[in-house]
């Protein structure tokens, strides 16, 4: 049998087996072997004295006590009896399981594995697991499903290891030069290790050949890029785009404009991404290219997560390109049908050189007569499908997606693989830093008079109400009670209003544009002002139960204070004095380094939340950890590299192995080329 054959076809394995592997994505013996275990047990055997708190051990001991039955309720059988390890006796207790139970001899020696409690009367242990002596000293813990226990895993695995051909994927040279095992040891090794060196030497195997085959994928799609353009914008009036600015180009805003414009150059469509921090001036890049692509006779299109947003960035572009004769475009869902469909009518005509808008630039009836340049903002918050969709509504356009968190750089090149990255490093300057502070609630009213201080002297601010749970309603509410009760309240007197995502868009926009032009002084919000937003006059950030909000999403909220000439401050309330939560929080008041910031989140909460649900098309991690496999993913990706090189289109009979697991990895993602 090999990697393909049904776990029906093994011993032990019937079709109610099978269906509950299936629960664990598991049908086949390839797919069962890489089902890799969670955890490993220490089964060393200890004695009692040997064990810590809290912490589970095995004990090896003797039964030295008949078993006795204690009835507590109707189907609630104990079993109790004492061990001894030779020097200290234990009591131990099992929970209504007669199987267990009526194995166990009076006399007999076995292995007990559970935490051992010590108290005034000896030592016990619960609920313990049992095994018979001589047992291997490392089990493994695997991901359980109900009526699949991890012991029955472990069996059904090491039929397959004995059963299975496996065959080798990696040549002799990538193994010889990065120093990995074979894949029969690695895969036998992982799921039986004789001790803890063994699962590291397997672990390295597997962890650099799942990341190395990630990073061959990345790199062979983004070479794939063949396509040419006719579309080329070669920029010259940039300077004059400059020239009309009320500052100057930040050195790393121009280098980010330099890069797309050699791309655009090119007779290959531009596939950038702009990274940059909250704050560092994303905007004007956008702004300088679809300026120049306006200017050379090409329609852009600028796509926003939220209205809001939209509107901000075509009142920017207006702003920013008042006598030039650039047309400008709006579109967004809560335009009336008559003016939507006015508007596509001029799109298609040419009549508008800069089309701004949301999602609802995606939508079929909006044509374009001559589109070159496709940007979209807040990148993370939208599909690689919808990035498609908005190319094909030109003939290979260029196209810039401005990421609105910075995101670690092994991140980046997993999310965005296939585009060439420009890093905004700087922020404009003449920016006050951020102070951060972390208070308990308890001094709430202090900082009220800390804002009140400040809207008196001219200055905004927001204050971002708990998100209560993952369920948006509850949220507004929240936000809603709030909003009434310091309205009438600690800022009664002051102008408050009040934004959150279920207010109808004109409502919002409403809202938005008051507390833009100062009408409303104190704006009390959900999170959907994290996006983007900017209001340079708005120079306090309050945030409550900051505990609840993850750390890359605090900063892109801190993000929308410190915008302009004022020193802004930055107030996280949480009640979370110590341990993880307050760490995480502390963490944030040291530093603004959106990058690092980035860093420590992916450490914290891994790189599967990270990511988020978004499908990103790529082959879902078995086994690497990427908030801790850093090294391995260098590693990996020199030589993917060095594969490409010498190989790049992998025709090469060696790597035939390679390109077959790049077609059966690759193969339900939509945007790869291996189909
Ligand atoms: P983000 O990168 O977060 O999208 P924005 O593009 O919204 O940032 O820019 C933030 C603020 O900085 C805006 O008010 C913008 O006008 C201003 N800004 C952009 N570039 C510069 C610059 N070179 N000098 C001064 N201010 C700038
Ligand atoms: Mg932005």
């Amino acid at each position: 049998m090999d990697f393909k054959t049904d776990i029906r076809y093994l011993k032990g394995v019937g079709e109610k087996r099978a269906e509950l592997f299936n629960q664990l994505g598991v049908k086949s013996v390839g797919a069962l072997l890489q089902l890799y275990p969670r955890d490993y047990r220490i089964m060393t055997p200890k004695k009692l004295e040997e064990t810590e708190f809290d912490v589970p051990a095995a004990v090896k001991a003797t039964i030295i006590s008949p078993i006795k039955q204690v009835y507590i309720r109707k189907n609630m059988v104990l079993y109790k009896f004492i061990a001894t390890d030779g020097e200290e006796d234990m009591a131990v207790t099992i929970f209504n399981n007669k199987y267990v139970a009526e194995s166990l001899k009076f006399g007999g020696e076995y292995l007990f594995y559970g935490k051992v409690i010590r108290n005034l009367i000896g030592c016990e242990m619960s609920a313990p697991e049992i095994y018979p002596v001589g047992t291997e000293d490392i089990i493994p813990v695997y991901p359980q499903t109900s009526g699949l226990t991890s012991k029955a895993i472990s069996r059904v695995i090491k039929i397959a290891l004995e059963n299975c051909d496996i065959e080798e994927t990696l040549s002799d040279e990538i193994k010889g030069k990065y120093n990995l095992c074979d894949i029969k040891t690695a895969l036998h090794n992982i799921h039986c290790p004789k001790d803890k060196q063994s699962i590291d030497i397997a672990r390295r195997r597997l962890v650099f050949e799942e990341l190395f085959y990630l990073q061959t994928g990345i790199l062979f799609q983004k070479s794939s890029r063949t396509k040419t353009t006719n579309v080329k914008i070669n920029g010259n009036c940039i300077r004059e785009f400059a020239a009309n600015l009320p500052f100057t180009l930040t050195d790393a805003q121009k280098n980010a404009i330099n890069d797309a414009i050699r791309d655009m150059r090119s007779n290959k469509p531009m596939s950038r991404l702009v990274q940059g921090d909250v704050g560092s001036g994303k905007t004007m890049v956008a702004a300088a290219l679809a300026f120049a692509a306006a200017k050379e006779g090409y329609q852009s299109v600028i796509m926003a997560p939220t209205e809001v947003l939209a509107v901000q960035h075509f009142t920017t572009f207006q702003n920013t390109m008042q006598n030039s004769g650039i047309r400008l475009g709006l579109l967004v869902g809560s335009m009336t049908k008559t003016a939507k469909n006015k508007l596509k009518t001029a799109i298609e005509n040419g009549e508008i050189d800069i089309l701004i808008g949301t999602h609802a630039v995606l939508e079929d009836d909006v044509k374009f007569k001559s589109l070159g340049l496709v940007v979209t903002d807040e990148q993370h918050r939208f599909g690689v499908e919808q990035r498609t969709v908005l190319s094909s509504k030109g003939n290979n356009p260029h196209m810039l997606v401005m990421s609105a968190t910075p995101i670690p750089r092994t991140m980046s090149l997993i999310f965005y693989g296939d585009l060439d990255i420009s890093i905004i490093d700087s922020l404009p300057s003449g920016r006050q830093p951020i102070e951060t502070y972390l208070i308990d609630s308890d001094k709430r009213d202090r900082a009220f008079t800390f804002i009140k201080n400040h809207l008196d002297s001219g200055r905004q601010a927001y204050i971002v109400c708990p998100a209560v749970e993952e369920n948006e309603a509850i949220d507004i509410k929240a936000a809603t009670e709030y909003y009434e009760t310091v309205k009438d309240g600690a800022f009664s007197g002051y102008s408050v209003g009040l934004l959150h995502g279920k207010m109808r868009p004109k409502e919002k926009d409403k809202v938005m544009t008051e507390f833009k032009n100062g009408d409303i002084r104190l704006l009390i919000s959900t999170t959907v002002i994290e996006v983007g937003v900017d209001v340079p006059n708005a120079v306090i950030m309050m945030i409550e139960n900051a505990e609840r909000f993850g750390l890359s999403q605090l900063h892109q909220l801190r993000g929308r204070i410190g915008r302009g000439k004022y020193k802004s401050t930055c107030i996280l309330l949480s009640d979370f004095k110590s341990g993880e939560t307050a760490a995480r929080l502390k963490f944030l008041t040291k530093t603004v380094d959106g990058f690092k910031i980035a860093d420590e989140d992916l450490r914290l909460r891994g790189p599967g939340d990270f990511l988020g649900k978004r499908q990103h098309g790529l082959p879902e991690l078995k086994i690497a950890d990427l908030s801790c496999d850093m090294l391995l993913f260098r590693e990996a990706g020199a030589a993917a590299k060095e594969l490409y090189n010498s190989d790049p289109l992998l025709k090469d009979s060696k790597n035939l192995a390679i390109l077959k697991e790049m077609q059966k990895l690759f193969k339900t993602a939509k945007n790869y080329g291996y189909n």
